[in-house]
């Protein structure tokens, strides 16, 4: 039998390889390269450039986490922009809400969706959905253009290299705060803790000087390196530990595989190490 890894090499410190059965897709996109395997333990993956973005064994929580804490959270979520995203598996875990009308999914590269299409189903199926508008193009050009409003932001972008960089500054969010509704929401994937806490300070800095409540919440993911990440939430008025919402379970079309109400709140309690470095710019929690 072959003995194949494919590994990502993290900031050139950490390496974390997956054995494979069998290749399924690579090509050279004008972004990234772009490479779907089949794993033996877990599933079908993809990577950018070397970087993994998902994997079949572990995606559920990835997204439960970075769309479910923001949607319940909501009084009434609607129109939703994905930044990125191009596996589908935000898209699938926010059409379950009936509330939602609409979702514009911006994803610079058209390669990876296609080949999610094409290899990973578990994550791309819903994006023929008719409430879904798929637009390749750059998702900082698109929040400084469009004229449309969205209740709730989720920026689901690859790490802080190659054509996200711009993801992670102040001009692109200023951007997203103009195209929120008044109550909207912003929700953005924001590396790992360990490894990157000073790009957390950044996002969290950035976030306190536009919008009223920012908070950070932390997850364990599988096959990220280091295990711990965490999503940054923000929004110009409500506030995930005191506006989420319960009743909206019942309003579900689908269950959760991971996040649960314990889950929500237990999120967004982060570690001291974590916390020293970025409470200046968080909210302070209800009650204190
Ligand atoms: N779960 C993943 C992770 O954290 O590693 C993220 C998954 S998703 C596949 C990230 C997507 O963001 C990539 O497909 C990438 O092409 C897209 N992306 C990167 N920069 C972008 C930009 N400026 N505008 C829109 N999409 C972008």
């Amino acid at each position: 039998m072959e003995n194949i890894w494919v590994e990502e090499v993290f900031k050139d410190v950490i390496g974390l390889r997956f054995r494979v059965k069998e290749i399924l897709f690579q090509g050279q996109s004008p972004f990234q390269k772009v490479l779907v395997v089949d794993t033996y333990g877990h599933g079908k993956a993809l990577l950018n450039d070397g970087m993994l973005m998902v994997t079949e064994r572990d995606e559920f929580v990835y997204h439960d986490m970075i769309v479910h804490p923001a949607m319940m959270t909501h009084p009434n979520p609607k129109k939703i922009l994905v930044i990125g995203g191009g596996d589908g598996g935000t898209v699938r875990e926010v059409l379950k809400y009936k509330s939602v009308e609409k979702v514009v999914m911006v994803e610079i590269d058209e390669m990876v969706t296609q080949a999610c299409k094409d290899h990973i189903p578990q994550t791309s199926s819903k994006l023929g959905d008719p409430k879904v508008e798929l637009r390749f193009e750059d998702g900082v050009k698109y929040v400084a253009d469009t004229k449309e409003k969205f209740d709730v932001v989720i920026v689901d972008s690859s790490d802080p290299i190659g054509p996200a960089t711009p993801l992670f500054n102040k001009d692109f969010y200023q951007g997203v705060y103009n195209v929120l509704e008044d109550d909207g929401i912003v929700v953005s994937q924001c590396e790992s803790p360990y490894y990157e806490i000073e790009m957390q300070k950044t996002i969290a800095r950035i976030k306190s000087e536009l919008f009223s409540i920012v908070r950070m919440a932390n997850y364990t993911n599988l096959s990220y390196p280091g295990g711990m990440w965490s999503f940054s939430f923000a929004s110009k008025k409500c506030d995930p530990l005191k506006d989420f919402n319960k009743e909206r379970y019942k309003e579900l079309d689908g269950d959760f595989e991971y996040y649960n109400d314990q889950i929500h709140f237990g999120a967004f309690q982060i570690p001291n190490f974590q916390l020293k470095q970025i409470s200046e710019y968080l909210s302070p929690w209800p009650n204190q």
